[in-house]
């Protein structure tokens, strides 16, 4: 570059003088822009700043009208400035006049300026400002120039993340950087958390971002380069080996990514601009981010991340491990941001330290989310670049009954959550009394609280909050939460744990619910226009009968000596049920025949869970041994609405005449047959939705753990008799408003119970 004053690493040492002399914010940044201009032959070197407004003030200029600084403010899409802000991208015009977007601000006297290069101050993706130069002159800034304003704008970026500027700022319209913000997401684990940000995947902290010795660093990249492609082709060879919850197509892109000459190029590129290794890596990492920020081609996207995470793996390497704060050094309210993870690394860190969890990805069923809930560790997840947002060690607010994020909240809100916590926890300790009172309502009638389960991190919920036993295990857990296909063994193994830690206490399996959401990513998927209506559970067991057989297997041997209750999912037809049942029993008979120890008794039943099990009713109460309502898939067949689609999930209510209905005629045609029923969906696990079904007449109920003590404590103070005045003739008559909710609320409220 023809600099006059030495080119951009001259620039970049002078810029390091500066930054770390002792002056003010605003004396820093009108030497930056000096600096900047002088070097780059410019008459115009301009700084704006994001604020938390949205709008981007003039903070320091060399060239334009004093004056101008700070009371210059533009709307965010304003003028060529705005678009730099906006698009994440430079922008580099020989006569920025013609450009559509051009206007100009008469107080900055820049009209006389025909030249514009104007480049996004960046830092993980995100813009935190705009860093110009201009001349009078057209001429076109050459790539070199270019390549130099961007290396320089990352010495801003850290400038302005530091928070050093609030302190130049107008109260109000302080820098967007380090604001307070309000995010919204998906509540994937319920609960609250006040903490500090744990970054899963630490952004390293460049303490160097200039180089005294470009060679040096150009060496130091190419070893590192070196380095990550043969851990690579390691983990890669490593067949089926799972890191970190990463699948092996996942570490063959990034195998085939770190050969990629464009991304390597841009890297060494920066590097040669004066920039340290990691500098460098960091530059072509935050124009990825922002590239991912605004792709709306999710296969586009899926690439960038995989840009984005050898960035990640090739700083690691470059700065060694010991940067990371190892696990043991959490702080004692850690809240972990990422941007996905897989189970175990979850289950990798000390749970006495772990507050909360915040992930850009992760939906209800994903794997972690189902760890976090039965670790009781409060989750919010669809964030959008949450990783980005945040820096180490920031204050943050997981609300993840809500979904709600407050990221480095104003005094107010934490009080007002602080305040929330302490309720929670006293309430918490109120239902800890009520653990060993029988369950028993006011008019005498005993209900069986059990909870729903699936691994053994949820077995001690069972004496912690004094269930009567596992109403549901969800045997697919293991199975999702496996790097691969649990071998018979090892599931009954699992089995024979649930038995031997439940005691006396019966445990309810459900075979295999796998297919539909619940997808395993060692088997094979097949694409369906409708997974929930398709080839799942015990469908996808009858027709290819090895994997059923297998479970079978692996229960009846876990449950030798003892009883073993086994129910089938997704049962839609009693031939159905009696397929699966004639499995179990060829099952039973072969291990009868090779002498193992059988099972003193086996209980089968099924799900009920597809509505035309309503219409057989009869004929499939003479066969099964139990019932289990599964209101959670029972509702979106009723009402034909997706459970995990926000759009139509709330849309009907459950608490409505005609699902009571039809839980009326379940719990009315089992008590005729004298066949237990249970039901176990989350209907169950809420404080009305329980009154409801105490009052249809169900007396086992089984729950999420959590909400053992809220709902027995409402039915411990229940007058069933009383509530069924109120709710069955409400069902007999004809329907006026379908839902019953606010009859069951006027009721509760009327007898003092907390719902
Ligand atoms: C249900 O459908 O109500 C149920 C308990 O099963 P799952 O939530 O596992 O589908
Ligand atoms: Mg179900």
């Amino acid at each position: 570059m023809r600099g006059a004053l030495g080119g951009p690493r001259v620039l970049l040492r002078r810029l390091r003088e500066v930054m770390a002399e002792p002056v003010s914010a605003q004396d820093r940044l009108d030497k930056v822009v000096v600096l900047i201009a002088a070097n780059m032959v410019a008459e115009v070197c301009s700084v704006y700043v994001l604020r938390v407004d949205g709008t981007l003030e003039l903070y320091a200029t060399e060239g334009l009208k004093p004056e101008a600084v700070h009371n210059t403010v533009m709307k965010s899409d304003e003028g060529l400035v705005g678009l730099v802000a906006t698009e994440a991208t430079k922008i580099n015009l020989s006569a920025a006049q013609n450009h559509p977007a051009f206007s100009f601000r008469p107080e900055t006297g820049e009209e006389i300026y025909h030249s514009f290069l104007g480049v996004p101050i960046l830092r993980a993706g995100n813009t935190l400002g705009v860093l110009t130069v201009q001349n009078r002159a057209r001429r076109t800034y050459t790539e070199e120039e270019e390549e130099a304003l961007q290396t320089t704008a990352m010495v801003l970026a850290e400038m302005i993340a530091s928070g050093e500027l609030s302190s130049i700022a107008k109260p109000g319209a302080e820098p967007a950087a380090r604001h307070a913000m309000h995010l919204q997401g998906a509540a994937l684990s319920d609960g609250i958390a006040l903490g500090h940000v744990v970054l899963h995947e630490p952004r390293v902290v460049i303490t160097n971002v200039i180089a005294d010795d470009v060679q040096g660093e150009t060496k130091r990249l190419d070893a590192a380069i070196a380095t990550l492609r043969s851990d690579l082709d390691r983990l890669v060879e490593h067949r089926d080996v799972i890191e970190g919850g990463e699948h092996r197509d996942v570490l063959e892109a990034y195998r085939m990514f770190s050969y990629d000459q464009g991304w390597l190029h841009k890297i060494r590129e920066a590097v040669m601009t004066g920039l340290t290794a990691e500098a460098g890596v960091e530059r072509v990492q935050s124009d990825t981010r922002a590239r991912m920020l605004r792709a709306s081609d999710p296969y586009l996207r899926d690439r960038l991340h995989d840009l984005d995470d050898l960035a990640n793996r090739l700083m690691r390497v470059l700065m060694g491990q010991d940067h990371a704060p190892g696990r043991e050094q959490l702080p004692d309210n850690a809240v972990v941001v990422a941007r996905s993870m897989g189970p175990a690394a979850l289950l990798d860190y000390d749970r006495k330290k772990l507050r909360g969890l915040v992930l850009e990805e992760g939906g209800p069923t994903s794997h972690v989310a189902i760890v976090a809930r039965a670790l009781g560790i409060p989750t919010v997840g669809e964030i959008e670049n949450a990783t980005g947002l945040v820096e180490q060690g920031d204050g943050v607010i997981v609300d993840g009954s809500t979904g709600h994020i407050h990221l480095r909240p104003p005094q107010d809100i934490e009080v007002a959550y602080g305040e929330r916590v302490k309720l929670r926890a006293r309430r918490q300790a109120q239902y800890r009394a009520l653990r060993d009172r029988p369950c028993v309502t006011k008019d005498g009638h005993s209900i069986a609280l059990m909870i729903n389960a699936g691994l053994t991190i949820d077995l001690p919920h069972m004496n912690e909050t004094g269930a009567a036993g596992i109403g549901l295990f969800r045997t697919e857990l293991q199975f999702m939460v496996a790097p691969k296909l649990p071998r018979t063994g090892e599931q009954s193994a699992l089995y024979q744990t649930v038995l031997d830690a439940a005691g006396k206490k019966p445990v309810t399996f459900r075979t295999l619910d796998i297919g539909g959401d619940k997808v395993l990513p060692y088997m094979r998927n097949f694409e369906e226009e409708n997974p929930a209506l398709g080839w799942r559970a015990v469908r996808l067991g009858l027709d290819r009968p090895g994997l059923l057989r297998s479970q079978v297997r692996a229960l009846l041997r876990a449950a030798g000596g003892r009883e073993l209750r086994v129910m089938f999912p997704m049962i839609a037809t009693v031939e159905e049920y009696d397929n699966a049942k004639a499995l179990v029993e060829l099952e039973l008979t072969h291990l009868r025949r090779h002498g193992h120890l059988l099972p003193e008794r086996v209980q089968i039943g099924t799900m009920l869970e597809v509505p035309s099990l309503l219409f057989q009713l009869d004929e499939l109460l003479e066969r099964v041994d139990f019932l289990s309502v599964g209101s959670n898939d029972l509702m979106q067949f009723l009402y034909a609405a997706d459970r995990g689609n926000n759009r139509v999930s709330n849309r009907f209510d459950t608490l409505s005449a005609p699902v009571l209905r039809a839980l009326k005629d379940v719990v009315d045609k089992a008590t005729e047959h004298g066949k237990p029923v249970a039901l176990c969906g989350e209907l169950a696990s809420q404080p009305i939705g329980a009154l409801a079904l105490t009052i249809l007449g169900y007396r086992t109920l089984s729950l999420s753990p959590s909400s053992v003590g809220p709902v027995k404590a409402m039915l411990l103070d229940l007058d069933v008799a009383a509530g069924a005045e109120v709710l069955l003739p409400a069902l007999a008559r004809p329907i006026g408003s379908v839902s019953i909710r606010h009859k069951l609320e006027d009721f509760a409220a009327a007898q003092g119970l907390q719902l």
